[in-house]
């Protein structure tokens, strides 16, 4: 039994003591322990995580071989790798590559998926010698100087100088101007490249889906089109997979596959790790030799306790064949909430791919008015009844549905069951 702390002292000295954003939920939910695609609370409650993905659980919490790669490397060595050579780094690197079409095959480690990105768009500047970027809007790449400017969506953004970034038409299916035609949102990113710069450019940062965004795929064909205009303009074209990355998808690996793309740069982050803090950005020898320009030094960047982490959650994927499984579970579950979506009016779209799901709720079908308080009182309920469920989306109106890739049928069922109460108790 749980001997530490109560909750009311760790919220008080959280308070106190640290700034950070508020709980998701107005109980606030004291952790304890973590079990594949289980959370136990001090009390011994357990919740089915439905969001664990999002905080980087990939295989499952404190799943046992990734434990174990992690004790034993660091058992035997913990530092920092930039100085010397170390197996756990290169092992990886292999790995990680081998997942990647084309000639992506040379890594550089980060912490995390801001360090990522900002690595990413450094790249991009420094290769093709311009500075300009352009993003999408509604969407988030981290919370650094660069990658803040990338970020789409002003409640991410403080009062960063941005000179040269700019956002791009959201080809969001639900809410955007074209619907699904993925070409037309396009045409806003060539107007970009011919009214906004020298016509040339840096490059392109984009998410497949857009995951604090709401959970947006993009609209089909505007990828190949963006791709086709950065690259006449002589930029590199970055796919940030921190989300939609390593299998979570389904259908591929990577949430740029579904798009027939192959980017110059890709970034990840999150599920690589299954929980330590690791991300990483893969590109092509030709590009990676900028690099060599200068030092790029990163302490901990693919130190061995985190490499020898992401080489077991590869290991672990494809064990236990959690893409698969992801495609398989995350479609049951999309077509049991879209059975949810004729029942309720205020289901106004249910979206995403494998085990990235996006249910957004409007209080008019019509006008799509967000559900924003309505949408606090479902994920409270939700929790209360023994699931964990995220919200997000620029009004704050979609509930996010990311599990760990080890989420069953059975998990599915009863998410959907106790969404469907919730939602008919109000
Ligand atoms: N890119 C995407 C798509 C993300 O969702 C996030 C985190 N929410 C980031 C980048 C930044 O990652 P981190 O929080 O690890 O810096």
């Amino acid at each position: 039994p749980y001997t530490g702390p109560s909750t009311s002292d760790i919220l008080k000295k959280r308070e106190e003591y640290l700034t950070c954003v508020s709980p998701l939920y107005s109980n606030p939910l004291n952790l304890v322990e973590g079990k594949m695609q289980y959370l136990f609370d001090e009390k011994g409650r357990r919740y089915l995580d439905a969001y664990g993905g999002i905080a980087t659980v990939s295989c499952g919490h404190c799943h046992p071989d990734v434990v174990e790669a992690i004790v034993s490397q660091t058992k035997r060595l913990q530092h920092s790798t930039v100085l010397y050579l170390n197996h756990a780094i290169v092992d990886f690197a292999e790995a990680l590559a081998s997942k990647l079409p084309g000639d992506l095959k040379v890594v550089f480690f980060t912490n995390s998926g801001t360090e990522a990105n900002e690595l990413a768009l450094m790249i991009s500047r420094l290769y093709t010698g311009c500075h300009d970027i352009i993003s999408i809007r509604n969407g988030y790449h981290g919370n650094a100087t660069a990658t803040m400017g990338a970020t789409a969506q002003y409640f991410h953004k403080f009062n960063v100088v941005q000179i040269g970034v700019h956002h791009a038409l959201n080809p969001d299916q639900y809410r955007g101007t074209f619907g699904s035609d993925g070409v037309e949102y396009a045409k806003d990113v060539q107007d970009i490249i011919d009214y906004g710069t020298c016509g040339r450019v840096a490059g392109f940062i984009g998410e497949a889906i857009q995951g604090v965004g709401g959970v947006i795929e993009l609209a089909p064909g505007y990828l190949p089109a963006v791709y086709s205009s950065i690259r006449k303009a002589g930029g590199l074209c970055i796919a940030d997979e921190v989300q939609a990355g390593f299998g979570r998808t389904g259908s591929n690996f990577w949430g740029f596959e579904a798009h027939g793309v192959v980017p110059d740069i890709v970034t990840m982050a999150k599920g690589i790790g299954n929980g330590v803090p690791i991300g990483a950005v893969v590109t092509t020898p030709e590009i990676a030799k900028v690099l060599t320009q200068r030092y790029y030094f990163n302490t901990f960047g693919g130190n061995p306790a985190c490499t020898a982490a992401g080489l077991a959650v590869l290991r672990v994927i494809e064990k236990e064949q959690l893409q698969q499984n992801a495609l398989v579970v995350g479609s049951y579950l999309k077509e049991r909430l879209n059975t949810l979506k004729e029942k309720y009016e205020m289901i106004g779209d249910v979206r995403g791919r494998g085990l990235m799901l996006g249910v957004e709720l409007v209080t008019d079908r019509q006008l799509k008015t967000p559900a924003k308080a309505e949408i606090l009182q479902i994920v409270d309920q939700m929790k209360e009844m023994g699931v964990l469920i995220g919200k997000g989306g620029f009004y704050g109106n979609v509930l996010r549905i990311i599990p760990p890739l080890c989420f069953t049928k059975e998990d599915a069922d009863f998410l959907v069951d106790v969404m469907d109460y919730t939602i008919s108790m109000m």
